[in-house]
């Protein structure tokens, strides 16, 4: 479709920052109170528990499968961590207050970033659907170590697993369906690193690299799996299991919440920072946690100022209508996690009344709050990550963050009692040389 821009920008003003590349905050006008949101939605609190109920059921066999997963019976979850000190340099620095966490879906086990939520549980799912099928197991109440047995391995390795990725949704579906004994095929686009295809490849799946962007690889991936009936293709902008998976993490929050003690209403406001590439991972994430704390939870998204997909989507309202590439915005980013162009049109029509925001930040920052992380709380998350930071950032020093808290009653005084999560989307199975490579990185 031929975008006019000026006309788009003349349309849209609130895209001025997005077309100028500026870091900035939008705040979504179509997001709604609580009580106003629900009627427009398809999921609820009772499909994402299923999901956590599918999950407990596949937990034998994950253990069996993947024994790393052994230490936690079985479910994949990420520690949250509290993060004063980085915290204290942002009051310093910029301007904050509340409480910093970090929530490390960079640890989580199997695939080491967020898609190891949706992309293990979509896998599985798979897996369950065929072992009923061809009577592997009887019903959903038989032993789920069975999947593991050579009879069910000979069954999957007649079918094969696709998927297009930047990178981390690609590890952890080509890791989980090899691991099962799927052909696991990934098509790689250009902006995926080599590191994460050395891996795949280690662990037996086939990696196919495309010159070409994300939505290229997700594109000829496709095609190639609906051309062959016993070929699975994982929708990252369709798929409802994937959104379900992610979203599960906030029954998983709310209980880790709990345990540190930490309160979470009207006067004791909780801001998530989600990094976001087509908006799936972040959408199935903030959704559940809207669910789950309706009003006390305010979500925003973060994407590079070189590849504002998901803020150009909502704010045009053209959701996956537009590329950034259609306004002249080349997608470039060091933010390999967060390169995809087009957004997805389901995180752009399911977030329209809950997303609070979408901020934007510099690739300089990214390493800069990398190094920020590293030094302040000894931890390492890779740059796409990192994004997450520039959010509470961006809330407290730009006037439109002014506003938003204004707008909704959050005081000084309420805003001491906040807590800020920073999404640490990936990075725990980052080679250490390209940890230091990206510790020395500064770009301007
Ligand atoms: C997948 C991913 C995201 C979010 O991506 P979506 O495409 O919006 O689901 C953010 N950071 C990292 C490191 C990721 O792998």
């Amino acid at each position: 479709m031929a975008i006019d821009k000026q006309q788009l920008l003349r349309e849209h003003p609130d895209i001025k920052d997005f077309l100028d590349l500026k870091p900035t905050l939008w705040l979504n006008p179509g997001a709604l109170a609580n009580d106003q949101i629900w009627q427009h939605e398809r999921f609820t609190i009772e499909d994402i528990e299923a999901s956590d109920a599918d999950l407990h059921r596949y937990a034998p066999l994950l253990e069996k499968v993947f024994p790393e997963t052994i230490e936690t019976h079985g479910i994949i979850e990420s520690p949250l961590v509290l993060a004063d000190k980085m915290g204290q340099v942002l009051a310093e620095k910029e301007n904050f207050s509340g409480h910093l966490l970090v929530k490390l879906d960079s640890e989580l086990s199997v695939a080491g970033s967020i898609k190891a939520r949706g992309g293990v549980y979509e896998v599985l799912k798979f897996a369950e659907k065929l072992a009923l099928e061809n009577g592997i197991i009887a019903d959903k109440d038989d032993d789920y170590t069975k999947l593991a047995r050579p009879a069910a391995r000979q069954l999957f390795s007649q079918y094969k697993v696709q998927v297009g990725s930047t990178g981390n949704l690609g590890l952890s579906i080509g890791i989980t369906a090899a691991g099962l004994g799927f052909k696991a095929i990934v098509h790689m686009s250009a902006d995926a690193t080599q590191w994460k295809k050395d891996l795949l490849r280690k662990k037996g799946a086939k990696v196919i690299e495309y010159t070409g962007d994300y939505n290229t690889a997700v594109a000829q991936g496709r095609k190639e799996s609906d051309a062959d009936p016993h070929s699975y293709f994982v929708d990252d902008e369709k798929s409802a299991t994937l959104f379900l998976g992610y979203a599960v993490a906030a029954l998983r929050m709310r209980k880790q919440l709990k345990d540190l003690g930490i309160k979470v209403d009207r006067d004791h406001p909780m801001f998530i920072y989600s990094p976001c590439g087509v908006g799936g991972s972040p959408a199935g994430v903030c959704y559940g946690m809207k669910i789950l704390f309706g009003d006390a939870v305010h979500t925003f998204f973060v994407e590079p100022t070189h590849c504002p997909s998901v803020g150009l989507g909502m704010a045009t309202g053209l959701n996956e209508q537009i590329s950034v590439k259609d306004v002249g915005i080349d997608g470039k980013t060091a933010a390999d996690g967060l390169a995809c162009g087009r957004p997805s049109g389901i995180a752009g029509r399911i977030m329209k009344p809950i997303l609070a925001g979408d901020v934007t930040v510099d690739d300089a920052k990214l390493f800069d709050y990398m190094r920020l992380l590293h030094d302040t709380e000894d931890r390492i998350i890779e740059p796409s990550s990192c994004a997450a930071f520039a959010g509470p950032v961006m809330l407290f020093n730009t006037a439109a963050g002014k506003k938003y808290m204004a707008d909704h009653g959050l005081t000084p005084e309420i805003m001491k009692n906040s807590i800020h999560v920073a999404w640490a989307t990936g990075g725990s199975k980052l080679p250490e040389a390209t940890v230091k490579e990206y510790l020395n990185t500064h770009l301007d």
